[in-house]
């Protein structure tokens, strides 16, 4: 008999991994103990999954696998913050990234190798889309990302001469879809990432700590409401259809008025009570007073919160992020109207080199860490090395 490949049970939620383990004769708690030792233990090994049957295991270990997707590369800075650059095939690369911060840690997942949407400020979009990531590998950004750093946890109270930690710690408290590709593009797949991130035999996160990103596809938000309302943001970056059309392409098809009632719609189920806008400030292009006045129009329709993210340049863009002092102005306008706003720091110049040399090397070249965290990140390993 030929075989056959194994079937990788890290994107399974509960109801598949019971039925799979139902068709052998086993009890639906064995889903459970399965899940605990995959997501909440990080094990890879069904032989070390010392409390299943011998029986079970060996069966498993036949038929099953536990398999996050491949990394290519890893960067860290001084500071903590990780980059994992996941190979997923056929040259094509997605970046997961790492934030630390004094009170919580934050994990960015990629959701697509690519995207159709094609924004002319994203470098993801200027590549073009290659293809929907997998529950398994969206989740196995989170598994892989989690056992990496509980195994730094680990070394390090070993240095100590401390024991490592009988339970995984929590050192990822918050998960943000703002990776690579838009998530509501990928809708099966991503909400079967989330609903992972939330069970409580898997990562146990609460609504509130895992937060989609999307560009605004209206239809796929209403069913995020129904299916699993976690929090939301949505990428505004312009406040009129006339600006947004170019920006955001999608706008095309769900223009700005039915976007806003799309958000009022999901803000009654959502487990916040605020939008996240997220809004990149282009120098010349929607930076201007007037914009900022025409955003407190649609500040007036959803109860939102404002996070302005200085643009990244990268080359192809023909695009220019606005003036530091440009930023804080905008920002001032929406605050003296009574919108909490925040902007997002940017990284220094001199990360761009190291994000140029990993450019080199995959099809794709999106840089999330251009987009996200504003630390210095140092190359540890080189691509291909
Ligand atoms: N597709 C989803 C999620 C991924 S993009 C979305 O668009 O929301 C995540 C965030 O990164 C978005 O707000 C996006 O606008 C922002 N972004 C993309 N390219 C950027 C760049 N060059 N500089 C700064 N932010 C960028
Ligand atoms: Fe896609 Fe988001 Fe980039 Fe736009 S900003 S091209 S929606 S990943």
């Amino acid at each position: 008999m030929s075989s056959t490949e194994p079937i990788n049970l890290l994107g399974m939620d509960s109801p598949a991994l019971a039925e799979l383990v139902g068709q052998w004769g086993c009890k639906p708690f064995r889903a459970k103990q399965l899940m605990r030792w995959m997501h909440q233990r990080n094990e890879d090994s069904f032989d070390r999954m010392t409390d299943l049957a011998r029986d079970f295991r060996q069966q498993l270990s036949e038929r099953c696998s536990i398999q996050a997707p491949e990394v290519s590369t890893e960067q860290r800075s001084s500071d903590g913050t990780r980059k994992w650059l996941f190979d997923v095939g056929k040259n094509n690369a997605v970046e997961t990234v790492f934030i630390p911060e004094d009170d919580r840690g934050t994990l960015c997942i990629s959701s697509q190798a690519g995207c159709t949407v094609a924004c002319p400020f994203c470098s993801t979009g200027y590549q073009g889309f290659n293809r929907n990531l997998t529950t398994a590998e969206i989740i196995g950004q989170l598994w892989y990302a989690r056992r990496a750093l509980q195994a730094d946890l680990d070394a390090a109270r070993i240095g100590q001469s401390l024991e490592p930690l009988a339970e995984p710690s929590r050192v990822i408290t918050n998960v943000v879809m703002m990776g690579m590709g838009e998530p509501l593009l990928n809708y099966d797949q991503v909400l079967g990432a989330l609903r992972l991130m939330l069970d409580d035999n898997a990562y146990g996160l609460s609504r509130r700590r895992v937060t989609v990103s999307t560009s605004g596809v209206v239809p796929m938000m209403d069913r995020l409401a129904r299916d699993c309302p976690v929090a939301l943001a949505v990428s505004l970056h312009a406040p009129n259809d006339a600006l947004r059309d170019r920006l955001v392409p999608l706008n095309r098809k769900h223009p700005l008025a039915e976007l806003l009632a799309a958000c009022n719609r999901y803000l009654e189920h959502a487990p916040r009570d605020f939008i996240t806008f997220e809004y990149i400030m282009l120098d010349g292009v929607n930076d201007s007073d007037q914009h900022a006045r025409e955003l407190i129009t649609i500040a007036e329709q959803v109860r939102c919160k404002f996070n302005l993210i200085p643009f990244n340049p990268f080359p192809q863009s023909g695009l220019k992020r606005s003036p530091a002092s440009r930023v804080r102005l905008f920002a001032q306008r929406l605050m003296d109207a009574g919108i909490v706003t925040t902007v997002r720091k940017t990284r220094g110049d001199d990360i761009a080199a190291a994000c140029g040399q990993l450019a080199g090397d995959v099809k794709d070249r999106t840089r999330i860490n251009e987009r996200l965290p504003d630390r210095a990140v140092i190359e540890i390993k080189q691509e291909r090395g």
